[in-house]
């Protein structure tokens, strides 16, 4: 009736609660999922800063200073493991997609499979797509240099986070995805991957079992249940309850020209670019691990004290598929691309045989090269090498383990500019063993820097080699000075290149432009 307050008069009344319960509805939903979505999604998420982050699988991650987008390739080779699933890459830092983009593109996507790669410096910012991809139904799967030693500690800080994969990723999970698969099926998958071309099948059966011998695929183990098959995982990290299960390893890949071809197809190959490249370029991947023992080097997290290098035939092969998709700009990415000389002088015959017009960079230590290699690789293509070289001073090198001399560094940079390549120089600032130069007489840095671009990193305030610092202050012989703590002090990072009587440096954050940094003032 109008004009009647109906609060007039009210008095209380208590009923036993009854919440809605709306769980299984969203449930529903979640299952439910969209036409477009896919099985695996394969993710390097979004920068924290909408700046351009460098991850990998073989390295730490840092924030490109030099404007390098990095080419996705390990997750294009973790891609053509799954030929029989439906399987697509994200590369948010190539698309330069902020986090409300990627959030759409999730719920677009819909993933079973969200596969990210984490680093150290960008953990809680990548973990924030782990997170919403739990939320969205799928399951979560990390792996990278920074899971692989910190396996608990990073599954316990992030609940949303599934399973981590340790060292190499790609046997570990195939053999996962198979098993979850046969857990939500209730039955066994195959044994002999019947779904894929048999050239993919032999593939994979050869990386099992050249592997480790005694493999047993996970989901053959009876009574099929959860507990039993992800115990059998090698390399996996996983939950049981409350606790984190760490499996024993997962055994290196013996033979990577069992690999199948890194799927190029699926990156955004047109976005990516480095400094001095004219136009797109792409990573091919030529070994892993390096014989050298550099003691701040994440190789030896990543593949300890093997080292393993795949055939000239097969990278021409891979070579070709870029060539076929326009790609002419390639860097040969390895630990140390001249490990094998065999390989690279095959490789480099390979390309002057088949007329390939193609230009490509490397890296290598100034001990695993010679005048006559040097000369084919320039003949072949290549037209820079970028050198660990890390110090100008004997005593530092002495100390990082690096086992090279400053006259090996002189002679191979000569060498290299003598057949017409270009050379560009890495050096870590304020390494522990540095003295200061007595007034007056050049810098060995200052002589070296004759022969070299230079990319200078300082340790300090870096988080991505805080890991490889600390391991290194105890296993080696190294000790901060007393009451200094030089791994957290004041950042330095330059990045600059000398042109003539010109230089351009990158301060943190800095782009190229004109520096402060001149030839003889590092
Ligand atoms: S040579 Fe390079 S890849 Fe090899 S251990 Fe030293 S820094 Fe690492």
């Amino acid at each position: 009736m109008r004009g009647v307050n109906r609060g007039a008069g009210m008095r209380e009344y208590v009923h036993p609660p009854s919440f809605p319960d709306a769980d299984e509805v969203v449930r529903a939903g979640i299952a439910a999922r969209s036409g477009g979505g896919v099985d695996i999604l394969l993710v390097n998420p979004p920068a924290p800063d909408r700046g351009i982050w460098i991850r990998s699988q073989h390295r730490v991650g840092r924030r490109s200073r030099e404007g390098m987008v990095w080419p996705q390739v390990s997750l294009a080779q973790l891609a053509a493991l799954f030929p029989d699933r439906r399987v697509e890459v994200v590369d948010a830092i190539a698309l330069r997609m902020d986090w409300a983009d990627f959030e759409r593109l999730l719920e677009e996507k819909r993933p079973r499979y969200y596969v990210t790669h984490v680093t150290a410096p960008t953990l809680r910012n990548d973990m924030y797509g782990v997170f919403l991809a739990r939320s969205m139904g799928a399951t979560t799967v990390a792996f990278g240099t920074h899971v692989t030693p910190i396996p608990r500690e990073t599954m316990r800080a992030f609940p949303a986070l599934d399973f981590a994969l340790r060292g190499e990723p790609e046997l570990t999970l195939r053999e996962l995805l198979d098993t979850l698969d046969s857990l939500a099926a209730g039955a066994p998958r195959p044994v002999g991957w019947p779904e894929v071309e048999p050239d993919v099948r032999a593939r994979l059966q050869r990386l099992f079992a050249d592997a480790d011998p005694d493999w047993r695929p996970a989901w053959t183990v009876a009574p099929l249940e959860r507990r039993t098959a992800l115990a059998a995982i090698r390399g996996l990290v996983w939950r049981e309850g409350e606790e984190i299960v760490v499996n024993p390893d997962q055994p290196f890949i013996r033979h990577l020209d069992d690999l199948p071809l890194p799927r190029h197809d699926l990156l955004p190959l047109q976005k990516y670019r480095a400094p001095l490249v004219g136009g797109p370029y792409t990573f091919v991947v030529t070994s892993r691990g390096c014989p050298g023992g550099c003691r701040f080097c994440i190789k030896h997290v990543s593949y300890g004290q093997s080292v393993r290098f795949r055939s000239p035939e097969n990278i021409l092969a891979e070579l070709e598929m870029l060539i076929s998709l326009g790609i002419r700009h390639v860097h040969m990415y390895a630990d140390l691309f001249t490990v094998s000389r065999e390989q690279v002088m095959g490789l480099c015959e390979g390309i002057l045989e088949r007329k390939w017009r193609i230009r490509w960079t490397c890296n290598s230590r100034v001990d695993f090269v010679d005048p006559e290699m040097l000369q084919m690789m320039a003949r072949a293509g290549c037209w820079m090498i970028s050198w660990g070289i890390e110090s100008g001073s004997e005593e530092v090198l002495r100390r990082a383990g690096k086992g090279i001399r400053l006259e090996q560094v002189e002679k191979a940079l000569r060498w290299a500019k003598g057949a017409g390549i270009r050379n560009w120089g890495y050096f870590i600032m304020a390494c522990p063993g540095r003295r200061k130069r007595p007034s007056g007489r050049p810098s060995a840095y200052r002589c070296v820097c004759r022969w070299t671009w230079r990319y200078s990193i300082s340790p300090r305030r870096i988080p991505a080699l805080r890991f490889s610092l600390r391991w290194w202050r105890r296993g080696g012989s190294v000790r901060a000075p007393a009451g200094r703590r030089w791994i957290w002090t004041a950042p330095r990072c330059w990045i600059t290149r000398i042109c003539g009587r010109r230089t351009w440096s990158g301060g943190h954050g800095g782009r190229f432009g004109p520096g402060r940094c001149g030839p003889g003032r590092p």
